[in-house]
């Protein structure tokens, strides 16, 4: 997300991505990318403790080089935290629904393995996380509920 984003804030500032490692994990034509941009510099094995400022403005991050331990401030005008995403399910665990990473597995109807409940957008394991898929995913969803309500009332009237 970092390298991503970064890239895409040098049009209009310099751009500095602090690292907890010494690597990336980003696909490798993003790193390509952002190794050659002369806008990006990377802090590699460092925390950001804090973010410092004026009372109006940021003026500057404080950092952590996790290896030596060194705390400084690096200056800068601006932050933009771009630190990947986690999904927050952990309310739904326990239904087996998650996969080892959290994200909630459906089919193509948006169907978990518990009849009756859904999941969409963001939560959802799935390869591109946008608005565009996260309201296809409500539409199809509220589709197949619909059908699911209406099977389900007519089984339980005739019973
Ligand atoms: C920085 C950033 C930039 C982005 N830029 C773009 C872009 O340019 N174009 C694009 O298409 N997509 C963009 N996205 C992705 C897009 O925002 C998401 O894909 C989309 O919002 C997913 O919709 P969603 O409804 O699944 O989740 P969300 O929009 O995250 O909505 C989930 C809602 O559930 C609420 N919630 C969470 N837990 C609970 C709970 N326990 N009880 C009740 N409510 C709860 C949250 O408060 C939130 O309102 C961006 C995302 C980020 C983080």
């Amino acid at each position: 997300s970092a390298v991503e984003e970064g890239t895409y804030l040098t049009q209009f500032a310099n751009v500095d991505i602090v690292h907890r490692r010494d690597e990336l994990r980003a696909q490798k034509i993003l790193q390509d990318r952002a190794f050659k941009n002369e806008k990006v510099d990377f802090v590699w094995d460092t925390v950001v403790e804090g973010i410092e400022g004026d009372g109006t403005k940021v003026t500057g991050v404080a950092v952590k080089n996790i290896k030596t331990g060194e705390e400084s401030v690096h200056a800068a005008d601006g932050v933009f935290v771009y630190v990947g995403i986690l999904p927050q399910t952990d309310a739904f665990v326990d239904l087996n629904i998650t996969d080892e990473e959290g994200w909630i597995l459906t089919n193509d109807y948006m169907e978990t393995t518990v009849p009756g409940i859904f999941a969409v957008g963001d939560v959802r394991k799935k390869s591109l996380r946008q608005i565009t898929t996260a309201v296809g995913d409500g539409a199809e969803a509220g589709n197949r509920a619909f059908t699911y309500v209406e099977a389900w009332n007519e089984e339980n009237e005739t019973k």
